[in-house]
């Protein structure tokens, strides 16, 4: 399978809005940071790991013509705000199955009543099937186990594809989900930034995790304007680096 990391910043993006800070102003395309998502290629079936508000640039940059699944980690604006881009892809593919938990499904509902119960038939609105995901499941003929981590005091999902664990936004992972990726291929997760913060692992908690899990290979985002690519890699230990838009792996 392949993955493509279609986004690695933080939910303000980088550059951030109305900000000339270093990082925001470098001209390294690598500290160019769209809202963090992945693309998962297997035997021609594409899975999208969250859809952001970026998810309309995303699929645009990479020539998405098809989309099979959706898999949300959780329901914050800067992994789910790109639901409404849908329509395009439901007349391709036809209703979307989307992979989540209990929690999101459930925001979702809210945040995107209408798409349940639209007030009026007219521009049409994104038609998904939301699934619960609890145990391992099938995933366009990849098998994935859910990862229940926790986002400050929020229950949120990392996934595992196949040898590939994939944690985004979490501030805590139980020991049960570290046994479970120990010594996975690759490993995706979050590192904020240097300083600490109440719902995201740093820098330093995010390589002390990797050097507990040990994968062959980790890769952090999710990254806010306080970290400059080039100097973010060679601060790292060996097997670790700091993904950046467009990176793509075959694992
Ligand atoms: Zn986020
Ligand atoms: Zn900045
Ligand atoms: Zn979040």
């Amino acid at each position: 399978m392949k993955i493509t990391f279609l986004g690695t910043g933080t939910s303000d993006g980088v550059p951030m809005v109305a900000c000339g800070c270093r990082v925001c102003r470098s001209r390294d395309r690598r500290d160019n940071r769209t809202r963090t998502s992945a693309m998962i290629e297997h035997e021609g079936k594409r899975i999208i790991i969250d859809t952001g508000i970026d998810f309309r640039a995303q699929m645009l940059r990479h020539r998405v013509n098809r989309i099979d699944a959706i898999m949300l980690t959780h329901p914050h604006a800067d992994h789910v705000f790109g639901l409404d881009e849908l329509r395009q892809y439901n007349r391709i593919a036809g209703t979307i199955p989307i992979y989540a938990n209990r929690y999101t499904i459930g925001e979702i509902h809210t945040r995107f009543g209408y798409f349940f119960n639209p007030p009026q038939r007219g521009g049409g609105v994104s038609d998904i099937d939301l699934i619960e995901m609890k145990r391992p499941m099938q995933v366009c003929g990849l098998t994935v186990t859910p990862l229940p981590v926790r986002h400050g005091i929020l229950d949120i999902l990392g996934f595992q594809i196949e040898d590939t664990a994939y944690i985004t936004d979490a501030s805590f992972i139980p020991e049960t989900v570290l046994k479970k990726i120990r010594g996975c291929s690759v490993l995706v997760l979050n590192a904020l930034r240097y300083r600490k913060h109440p719902t995201h692992f740093n820098i330093a908690q995010a390589v002390a995790i990797a050097e507990q899990v040990k994968a062959k290979h980790t890769y952090f985002v999710h990254m806010t304007h306080d970290v400059m690519h080039r100097e973010l890699v060679r601060e790292l230990p060996r097997g670790m680096a700091p993904a950046y838009d467009g990176l793509s792996l075959t694992v």
